[in-house]
């Protein structure tokens, strides 16, 4: 029997903490500490006012609750005490504990005894992890929807489907008497189709999953001034970075996190990019130049012009620079000016163009608007079918990869061995998203992400 643990399950310096304990003695240990006030006795699943005596002192006048096995969050008995925020009673609660016979939980080792009794899959694990570490509202719905199980479920039968493929094929294999004709292979065609199509659907949102967990990295780029910290600025809402008319102030990349409604974007100011010889503003361009490369290749290019004069040369060269970007907003800045760019230039080369005023703060919500749309997390799967962590985005593709080849296979019209072949793996690659098929230092790995107390 698994050892009962315990932990602070909140972050210290709040007005509350809670300590939580897991396992066979939950309760003993929880009625070796506290004693309800009045009436009330301690009832399962009820928060209970009392007090909290450790070596005979009492120390807290806490709520406390019991939860019976094995409807609980780790299908073992468990059970919290709900302090008042002070550390050093919390730290003399967890002690008493220990001294009881409970042991420190590891990080997320609550979540892992949920996996390990099956109440939550690993999909479902990794979705907790998410939840705790979201970082707007939208990230934190897509965690609840994954913890729903909708994506967990559809595995499972996609995986029951492939299980009775095989079986399928199997019989053939082993009753060779029987034809591979006779079995239902336009059915098994289209089954295997739509499999594959779903996953290639998965595994492509593994960008904007991404994007939405950790955010998406913004680069700033643009010849000096034409108003890149101004619009950092304006952006985050107070001057984080230097403004002056004297070009070069830039001259290394500034980063800062951004919740733009439901985006977190990772803004990096860089230094301008234009050719020089002051070999300090040399080191600051090849910054420039390596964030450029990460943002084109993974988030976005905010590309600023200064709008109140014609297109120069150095712009043509950061037009050059972020061509290729996945996603690029042309930025027509110091729309309060008059305007004396051409912008033919601009919309012949960037698909959105964005006029504003970084320093009268108008047209922001345009650009704000714009890159919500760019990065498509208006529209949220409502089942939480997106993928956000590279583990399963890896997965998925080889699983994907394997029902192409059975589709293929059975198309070309292979031995029923090989096709075999193919949706075993396929099965097993399922099995190691949901933790059905899992190794153990894998399933370490996972929970040691986890903060302790979950
Ligand atoms: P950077 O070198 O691209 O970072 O440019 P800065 O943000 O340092 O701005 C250069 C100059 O342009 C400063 O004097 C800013 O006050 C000015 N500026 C920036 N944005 C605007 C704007 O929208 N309108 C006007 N009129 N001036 C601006």
């Amino acid at each position: 029997m698994a050892q009962t643990i315990a932990a602070l399950s909140t972050a210290p310096g709040g007005a509350i903490g809670i300590v939580r304990i897991s396992g066979e003695q939950a309760e003993e240990y929880l009625s070796a500490l506290f004693t309800p006030i009045g009436k009330c006795p301690l009832t399962p699943r009820m928060l209970t006012y009392g007090t909290l005596t450790v070596h005979g002192q009492v120390i807290d006048r806490p709520m406390a609750v019991f939860f019976p096995a094995p409807a609980t969050y780790t299908g073992e008995p468990m059970a919290e005490i709900h302090c008042h925020g002070s550390s050093a009673v919390l730290e003399e609660a967890l002690y008493a504990l220990f001294e009881l016979g409970a042991r420190q939980a590891q990080p997320g080792e609550f979540t892992r005894r949920a996996f390990l009794n099956g109440k939550l899959d690993l999909f479902a694990a990794e979705a907790v992890n998410d939840l705790v570490c979201a970082q707007s509202v939208q990230a934190a719905a897509l965690a609840t929807a994954q913890l729903g199980g909708h994506i967990s479920t559809e595995f499972s039968k996609m995986r029951e489907k492939l299980v009775s493929m095989c079986a399928q094929f199997l019989a053939v294999i082993d009753y060779p008497d029987e034809e591979i004709e006779d079995l239902p292979l336009s059915e098994m065609h289209q089954t295997l189709d739509e499999m594959r199509d779903r996953l290639a659907t998965l595994c492509d949102s593994y960008q904007r999953g991404r994007a939405l967990r950790e955010g998406l990295p913004c680069v700033i780029v643009g010849r000096p001034n034409a108003g890149k910290s101004t619009l950092l600025n304006a952006l985050l809402g107070y001057d984080r970075a230097i403004v002056t008319n004297i070009a070069g102030t830039t001259r290394d990349t500034v980063e800062e996190t951004l919740r733009l409604g439901g985006l977190i974007l990772r803004l990096q100011d860089t230094a301008g990019l234009r050719e020089t010889d002051d070999p300090v503003e040399q080191i600051g361009v090849c910054r420039a130049k390596d964030a450029v490369t990460l943002a084109k290749e993974t988030g976005v290019v905010l590309a600023v012009f200064d709008g109140s004069q014609p297109l120069s040369e150095d712009d043509r060269l950061v037009i050059a620079q972020v061509r290729d970007a996945k996603r690029a907003v042309a930025v027509v800045n110091k729309s309060d000016l008059l305007m004396q760019m051409d912008l033919q230039e601009l919309t012949d080369s960037f698909v959105q163009v964005v006029r504003l005023s970084a320093k009268q703060r108008e047209g922001l919500d345009i650009l704000t608007d714009t890159l919500t749309d760019l990065t498509g997390i208006r529209d949220l799967p409502q089942d939480g079918g997106l993928i956000t962590n590279l583990r399963q985005a890896e997965i998925l593709s080889h699983t994907r990869e394997n029902l192409e080849q059975a589709c293929r296979q059975l198309k070309a019209g292979f031995a029923p061995d090989a096709i075999v072949y193919e949706i075993e793996q396929a099965i097993e690659s399922l099995g190691r998203v949901t933790g059905a098929y899992v190794q153990e230092d894998i399933v370490d790995y996972i929970f040691s992400n986890f903060c302790v107390g979950k």
